[in-house]
């Protein structure tokens, strides 16, 4: 391989890499990669597109801005395109982009300008041009445009030249004026923008509000976010303006695209007038006094209540910004000095497996302590296992850590010349480090699993599985109020939820007491249940609705279940081995019969109470064609619910044949045999007969059917 195809193969690597990055940050909210990783990448293949401009497309990542659209909303287009702005990362690059935009003014002719704004140039030397700094705080761009003095759209940042209409949930936020209302702001009507007046600004969130959401996430069983950005971004898209309400965003005014002022400065303040909330400014005229600002801005980072992740420069002067105008994707007045990650080198300590609540293990790194962002840090994620993979994580090694948008610090990489003699790579654990259960691997291993719902770690998993619909079903209590009821200790085993008094259930943190009341009656309705909630209710590995309710439909009581031999359970229809040794092991393990004890003391269901749907006992049918509403393996369902059996081909054992459009040699065969023929509307008769309980054993044209029980007592 020769140079160029090794640089080649290098760009289509990290083509493919930062435009998956750039699809699950836009799209999913996502970041799978730290936003310098992804602009080193950015850099580095534009490097390549200047080596080999036939690499160059208008499709590359290095030409466009990352597209945020989703289906899910109208699209607006923007009246001036919505463009990035590039990123540089030291006083070097800063220097260059300044030099740039100077020489671009030097060089422009006073013909491109009208009469009024060449004067303001004439006036000013080059090199002297004023530079506004601002912070860059880390949120989602937002566009809103007003129409005489009223809110008429906002809009995501979209692909540029078009983005998302979320006009409602842009409005739930309360820094965002509705109107402009003179007597309010104590300014003069006039001073009202008439016609269109775009503003567009970031959309941000405070880390403490944050940190307040994902803790009550956290307690609803629902997934965390990653930082705040991601936060924003996701709940701007929300299709509930209800849930948008919920989710504390603030909003930040920077610019006005088609602007009446002279300066940016003038901008700033007259959207300040207008009752926006509008960040601190300063203003330089050199790279050093650029580069000073950057470290006072720097060195506040940590006081702020959001999240900044470096500053912006812009061109004070409006005429001169519309002069240099944009590149296709990034203005040439403008550019953001982003802060780099802050990274310390230490030594691991440990290794901890940390188990979270619905069971996935996480490696997470005790370290020596450091001094990083102004923290000291002892911990950092590692993710999963990939990641430790990656790494190539040795006990012992020293290893970088970084702490950028995201709360936890992470591992990012590791000094390998540092290694110890004879240091040993890390592992996952085969068992659980909580229960001791054997783990799992999911998600094409990416993620390990303990499955034992019995796991004292997962035992808010356990509570929320138990009273689920499909298994005990018990209404009104919800995951928060399962969380409450651990964290107060009223709950620790499942026998506790039928032991909680009225008075236990009021005591309980934004429990009214008629929603205690409801509760409390929806705990004792549930001991009226069926068997099979019950067993499917108490977490048994591998032991599903449908197998639950086989056992309970083959044993009838619980007693059965619990003196059944290992063969007896693996006999049941769809049990099999694994699941019937499972039941088995767990009737059979002390701390779970004693918790079944209590609970059949307490009243819970020990007896079967389904009827069993017999319309199609004993008979096998063959389902083949295609079938007008359905598709076969609803069918296949059907009849097995019904009782019936349903085989692959046809023989004579064959009661019936279900052919449907299109039927092939199943239904020649069917033919040769003579064995009746029938159609999804005869099914579905058929079914509808039984469950309303009118169909006879003569009725059924089959020699072999039989009457159907009475399916409005069937409970399922
Ligand atoms: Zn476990």
């Amino acid at each position: 391989m020769d140079q160029k195809d090794i640089d080649r193969t290098r760009y289509f690597e990290l083509k493919k890499q930062l435009e998956e990055a750039s699809r699950l940050y836009y799209k999913e909210g996502v970041s799978p990669m730290s936003d310098q990783d992804f602009d080193f990448g950015l850099k580095e293949m534009e490097a390549l597109e200047a080596k080999y401009p036939e690499l160059r497309g208008n499709a590359s990542l290095t030409q466009r801005v990352g597209s945020d659209l989703t289906n899910d909303f109208a699209k607006v287009a923007h009246a001036v395109p919505m463009l990035s702005i590039a990123n540089v990362y030291s006083a070097e690059e800063m220097a260059e982009f300044v030099k740039a935009a100077e020489e671009g003014i030097a060089s422009l002719d006073e013909r491109s300008f009208d009469s009024e704004q060449s004067s303001s140039l004439r006036m000013t030397a080059p090199n002297s041009h004023t530079w506004i700094c601002e912070r860059k705080i880390d949120g989602v761009s937002l566009s809103i445009v007003y129409e005489n003095g009223r809110l008429k759209q906002a809009a995501t940042r979209g692909d540029g030249a078009q983005g998302d209409d979320v006009t409602l949930n842009a409005l739930t936020i309360a820094d965002i004026p509705e109107y402009f209302d003179a007597k309010k702001l104590k300014i003069d009507p006039s001073e009202i923008p008439q016609g269109t007046f775009e503003v567009r600004g970031e959309v941000y969130m405070e880390r403490e509000a944050f940190e307040r959401l994902n803790e009550q996430f956290i307690l609803e069983g629902k997934k965390i976010f990653q930082n705040p950005r991601n936060t924003v971004s996701g709940s701007l898209k929300l299709k509930s303006v209800a849930e948008c309400k919920t989710r504390p965003m603030r909003f930040f005014a920077y610019h006005i695209p088609d602007s009446n002022n002279k300066t940016h400065e003038e901008n700033l303040l007259q959207l300040k007038k207008l009752g926006f909330h509008t960040n601190e400014y300063w203003k330089a005229d050199t790279v050093d006094e650029i580069m000073k600002i950057s470290e006072q801005i720097g060195a506040s980072r940590d006081s702020l209540p959001f999240e900044i992740d470096g500053m912006v420069v812009k061109l004070n002067d409006l005429a001169m910004q519309r002069a240099l105008g944009t590149t296709s994707k990034s203005p040439r007045w403008a550019i953001a000095y982003k802060f780099k990650a802050e990274r310390a080198y230490t030594p691991l300590l440990s290794v901890e497996f940390q188990v979270g609540r619905t069971g996935a293990v996480t490696p997470v790194a005790n370290l020596a302590p450091v001094r990083l962002a102004g923290t000291t840090v002892k911990r950092a994620t590692l993710h999963n296992f990939n990641e430790v993979s990656r790494l190539d994580l040795h006990y012992g090694d020293t290893v970088g850590v970084e702490k950028g948008g995201e709360i936890i610090p992470k591992i990012t990489d590791v000094k390998k010349e540092l290694r110890p003699a004879g240091a040993v790579p890390v592992t996952a654990p085969e068992k659980c480090p909580v229960c001791g259960e054997p783990l799992t691997h999911i998600d094409d291993e990416v993620i390990l699993r303990c499955e034992n719902m019995h796991c004292p770690a997962q035992v808010q998993c356990l509570f929320e599985h138990f009273v689920s619909r499909e298994a005990m079903n018990i209404e009104n209590l919800g995951p928060a109020l399962i969380a409450s009821l651990i964290a107060t200790g009223k709950i620790k085993r499942i026998p506790d939820l039928y032991r909680l008094t009225l008075e236990d259930l009021e005591s309980q943190e934004r429990m009214a007491k008629k929603s205690a009341k409801n509760v409390f009656d929806a705990i004792a309705a549930s001991k009226e249940r069926s068997l099979e909630n019950l067993l499917h209710g108490l977490g048994i590995r591998f032991v599903g609705r449908t197998s639950a309710r086989n056992l309970a439909k083959h044993f009838r009581t619980l007693e059965a279940i619990r003196t059944a031999t290992v063969e007896d359970l693996q006999n049941v229809t769809d049990v099999g081995e694994r699941i019937g040794k499972s039941v088995y092991d767990f009737f059979h393990t002390e701390r779970y019969t004693q918790e079944i004890d209590e609970l059949v003391a307490l009243g819970c269901p020990t007896e079967f109470k389904g009827v069993v749907k017999t319309l199609f006992q004993g008979q096998t049918a063959v389902i083949t064609g295609t079938l007008p509403s359905m598709d076969r393996d609803e069918a296949r369902k059907l009849i097995e619910e019904n009782g019936g059996k349903v085989s692959g081909s046809v023989s004579k054992k064959t009661s019936w044949v279900l052919a449907g459009e299109a039927a092939g040699s199943k239904l020649t065969k069917a033919n040769e045999l003579g064995i009746p023929v029938h159609d999804e509307a005869w099914l579905l008769a058929q079914i509808a007969a039984a469950d309303s309980g009118d169909i006879s054993g003569e009725k059924g044209d089959t020699p072999k059917a039989t009457s159907g029980a009475n399916g409005q007592l069937s409970l399922f």
